[in-house]
């Protein structure tokens, strides 16, 4: 025996190896365990499965969860079960599940995406959200931008999320909104070796998590990019609609066109392009310069049969709220900026209203989008 004090990692490693697997080995002993972050009284942790093995495992991952929560010192436990060897994502719509869907008291689920990271994705999800809420909807957001998690900074959030009963997280509340953050539930630096399988579990598994109750609209900031992890979360997950946000230059553009793209592969209807950082205003003079050029989102919409939602001007003033946690739209909905926001929301709800009735611009798309 160690003449050593027990500290918090021995106490973890020791309640896994008291894990008894469904085969009847011992949980820690088995090699599947993986990714172990002890920071603090933050536990996270992977258990390696094969895709078969999910719902046989479901018991495991609660016991872990359980008995960890249990540890004297522990604040917060995120176990998820993980298959590298995930199956393909099917380009083919789901079939409805029989279980009880968790989202079940959630009208719409939308997701907001771009192609690349940095075009002001998060900011504009949390002042979209703001405006939605502005205009007497309830409304969440689900920060999903695992690599990358900013909803913490843009609504000023602190401290950890309470458990609602038992198992489930409940959801922050930030300027009349619910929010839940990745970044709330797992270190950056251990989200960022996490390959695409385990992303994919933990975001899954992070929505089916957290109570959120009857919303009108929950907007899931998703992780930029248009990979594998992308199309099964967006698969995944019972979307009724995908806004694609992109700056005007043309590379981004392209990103933004293969965004549209996947979506369409899985049925998603793409409620329409916002273009952020469209021009910029001087914050001396006031006069707005077009700097990446004029009108390319708009016409790249309209040439991909996409709705147009707008343009957010590039501002000092909103980048300077948005860091310190008191987004514009919270400060003023009803000034300059809040009501760009507020009039894209309302572009955004009419096209989903659309597309409910089957009549959605996006179910006609045409044309190469690759
Ligand atoms: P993403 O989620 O796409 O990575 P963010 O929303 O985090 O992007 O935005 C990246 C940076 O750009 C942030 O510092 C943000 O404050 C700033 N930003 C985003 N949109 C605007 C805008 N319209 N005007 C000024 N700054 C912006």
């Amino acid at each position: 025996m160690s003449a050593h004090p027990s500290t918090l990692d021995d106490d973890v490693r020791a309640a896994l190896d008291g894990v008894t697997l469904p085969d009847g080995t011992g949980l820690g002993a088995s090699g599947r365990v993986t990714g172990l972050s002890v920071t603090g009284g933050r536990i996270s942790l992977s258990i390696q499965i094969e895709a078969q093995e999910a719902a046989a495992f479901k018991t495991t991952r609660d016991m872990v969860e359980t008995r960890l929560r249990a540890l004297p010192g522990v604040t917060s436990v995120f176990a998820v079960l993980t298959s590298e060897r995930a199956a393909p994502p099917k380009l083919s719509p789901l079939t409805p599940k029989a279980k009880p869907d968790p989202l079940a008291g959630i009208r719409h689920v939308i997701a907001v995406a771009s192609g690349k990271g940095g075009v002001g994705k998060s900011t504009t999800t949390v002042n979209l959200a703001l405006a939605l809420r502005a205009q007497g909807l309830t409304v969440g957001i689900l920060d999903a931008d695992i690599y990358g998690p900013s909803l913490p900074t843009l609504l000023g959030l602190h401290g950890k999320p309470g458990m609602a009963d038992g198992r489930k997280l409940k959801p922050m509340q930030a300027f009349g909104l619910k929010a839940m953050s990745m970044g709330l539930l797992v270190d950056a630096e251990t989200a960022m070796v996490w390959r695409g399988p385990m992303v994919m579990s933990a975001i899954t598994q992070m929505m089916a998590d957290v109570d959120w109750g009857a919303l009108d609209v929950l907007l899931v900031d998703m992780p930029p990019g248009t990979g594998d992890a992308q199309l099964a979360l967006a698969q995944g997950t019972k979307l009724a609609g995908a806004v694609i946000v992109s700056t005007p230059q043309d590379l981004s553009l392209i990103d933004a066109r293969r965004g549209i793209t996947m979506f369409r592969k899985v049925d998603v209807p793409i409620l329409g392009i916002i273009e952020n950082m469209s021009h910029f205003i001087c914050p001396d003079c006031g006069s707005s310069h077009a700097i990446f050029g004029q009108g390319g989102a708009e016409q790249e919409a309209a040439r991909l049969g996409v709705p147009y939602l707008g343009a957010v001007p590039l501002t000092q003033a909103l980048r300077v709220a948005s860091d310190a946690g008191q987004p514009i739209t919270a400060r003023a909905p009803d000034g300059p900026l809040g009501q760009i926001y507020q009039q894209i929301a309302r572009a955004m709800m009419a096209g989903l209203n659309a597309a409910g009735a089957g009549q959605s611009p996006a179910l006609k798309l045409t044309g190469d989008l690759t």
